[in-house]
């Protein structure tokens, strides 16, 4: 399956928890619009570069499309559909007035210069300007783009229409954004995973982390949890992977990582493979990197209770299946790191309110998102009876877009 047909798949088990009119079903699944735009650049050496850029708008009957941007050389037009479905679900979900989008670039971010980067951002955004706004659709950062790349965005955008920092979120604290949205996503997860373990009589505290990925979300996330005293046993990055089974130093890791560039060949820990790092025995399995890591391949070998979905779409269908089946609890993504975009519409809310939130103010909002959240979630899956939890938050926030969608009138 495809990412898309993946998430479709999902949704699908949302549906049949509702019993939802079929007719829905089309209405639901089908993304409003989709853009493909090429984007021709100069290079630093005088060549031209040639480049495909994409924004699927899914769903806005509960406010703005709102997603990510990511850079990356797999970026397509179905992962793209997959990724911005997912927001529709995570918006209502965690309960931003938002709809759901996604955008990308096929690009490899890393062969390219700054100045080349820039280039290809301003191209993109021109490309896309009159679809995007602060009230219409609202990109943020995803994997490969960052605070540099929304500044780009926020200044070409201003540029066409004059200032309005709110088309973009994730900006730099010093240029509009707000203060504990870089740690947003790994704050959440963080919290998600506290209110699942605390429902089952259990903690993080002592509780065994396996993270894949140590970029912004699980750098933040593995900073976090190892505050709270969570053991992280393993990590890996594109370069490698390490282990450590009485637990890894994460800020001396973390310091190594900003000397280094890398989690390989930190002091004090033994090199460990990707394969190696999925199986590793853990109670927390945290993919925090690339979608599909979990397949029907390597899912029986799973030696985890819970998989927190730091990334999104981190599941094969198959793999999910698998994980039912054998009793491992899979915390899914539209409701694991919803904690970004949830800070995002706190970027929002300042920005268009000319206000600035203190860190503490933002992380306690946050907080309250992510625990009433789970209330819903464990309220749902005790009304809807023997499911997973994907599915039950799948059903639930079909449940939220169903109903704006019948008040707002099919038209
Ligand atoms: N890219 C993040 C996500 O997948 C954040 C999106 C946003 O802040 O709009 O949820």
């Amino acid at each position: 399956m495809t990412p898309y047909q993946t998430t479709n798949y999902f949704l699908e088990q949302g549906f049949e928890i509702l019993k939802l009119d079929p007719r829905y079903k089309t209405l639901l699944v089908t993304p409003s619009r989709e853009l493909r735009v090429e984007l021709v650049i100069e290079n630093d050496d005088g060549s031209i570069g040639n480049y495909i850029g994409y924004r699927v708008q899914h769903d806005n009957s509960r406010g703005p499309f709102k997603g990510g941007l990511r850079y990356h050389p797999e970026v397509d037009i179905d992962e793209v559909r997959s990724l911005a479905s997912l927001m529709t679900w995570k918006t209502a979900l965690i309960g931003v007035p938002y709809g759901g989008a996604k955008g990308g670039i096929q690009v490899d971010p890393y062969k390219l210069s700054q100045r080349e980067l820039e280039r290809l951002t301003r191209r993109f955004t021109d490309q896309i300007a009159e679809f995007i706004g602060p009230e219409t659709d609202i990109p943020a950062p995803d994997m490969n783009t960052n605070g540099r790349v929304m500044s780009w965005i926020f200044d070409q955008y201003s540029r066409r229409y004059g200032f309005n920092p709110g088309v973009v979120t994730g900006k730099p604290v010093d240029l509009h954004g707000s203060l504990g949205r870089e740690a947003a996503t790994g704050r959440g997860c963080l919290f998600a995973i506290r209110e699942v373990l605390n429902a089952a009589g259990k903690n993080v505290s002592g509780s065994t982390f396996v993270v894949q990925g140590f970029g912004n979300v699980g750098s933040f996330f593995c900073r976090l949890a190892h505050e709270v005293g969570a053991k992280i046993t393993a990590v890996s990055d594109v370069r490698g992977g390490i282990q450590n089974t009485n637990g890894l130093d994460i800020p001396k890791l973390v310091e190594h990582v900003q000397k280094t560039g890398s989690v390989v060949e930190f002091p004090g820990s033994e090199p460990i493979s990707n394969a190696d790092l999925l199986t590793a025995p853990c109670d927390v399995l945290v993919p925090a990197a690339l979608g599909h890591v979990l397949t029907s391949d390597n899912a029986s070998k799973v030696n985890a209770k819970y998989i927190l979905e730091a990334a999104n779409g981190p599941c094969t269908a198959e793999a999910d299946d698998i994980f039912n089946q054998r009793g491992i609890v899979c915390i899914p993504d539209i409701f694991a790191n919803a904690g970004g975009v949830t800070v995002s519409y706190f970027e929002w809310v300042q920005n268009t309110q000319h206000l600035k939130w203190t860190e503490d103010e933002v992380n306690r909002r946050l907080e309250e998102h992510m625990v009433s959240a789970h209330k819903a979630l464990a309220k749902a899956m005790a009304s809807y009876g023997d499911c997973s939890m994907r599915a039950a938050a799948f059903a639930l926030a079909i449940q939220r877009v169903k109903e704006a969608t019948d008040m707002r009138g099919l038209g």
